[in-house]
């Protein structure tokens, strides 16, 4: 667990969140402040600061697609978007890696 890392604090249970799908190796929770009908955070257990250092990790980073698809399957979703933002500059505030994936109504490209 990384010091002060709020993804970290809800993996451990010290920050409610909610739960809509787990692993051994990934949980998936709801957005607190959700952009789409469906918003949720899939994130490793295990804490990774981004996409770069989760990629390096070829078990973790399997998992993490893993995750992914569970968490659709288990949002009922067959179409849905899934976003990793890297570094501050593409929009990341939490730097615990996270997929978000969202659904549940049209998106447009390109994204802002
Ligand atoms: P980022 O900007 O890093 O790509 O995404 C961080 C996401 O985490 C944001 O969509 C934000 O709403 C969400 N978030 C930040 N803090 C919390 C929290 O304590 N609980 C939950 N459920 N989501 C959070
Ligand atoms: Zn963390």
């Amino acid at each position: 667990m990384a010091d002060d890392c709020v993804f970290c604090k809800i993996v451990a249970g010290e920050i409610p969140a909610t739960a809509v799908y787990q692993d051994d190796e990934t949980f998936a929770f709801a957005d607190l402040n959700p952009q789409a009908p469906t918003h949720v955070l899939v994130v490793p257990k295990q804490h990774f600061t981004d996409i770069v250092e989760l990629s390096r990790d070829a078990k973790a980073a399997a998992a993490m697609l893993n995750g992914i698809r569970a968490t659709a399957e288990a949002s009922g979703l067959t179409e849905f978007r899934s976003v990793f933002n890297t570094g501050a500059e593409a929009g990341q505030s939490v730097f615990h890696v996270h997929a978000h994936v969202l659904g549940g109504r049209p998106m447009g490209w390109p994204p802002g």
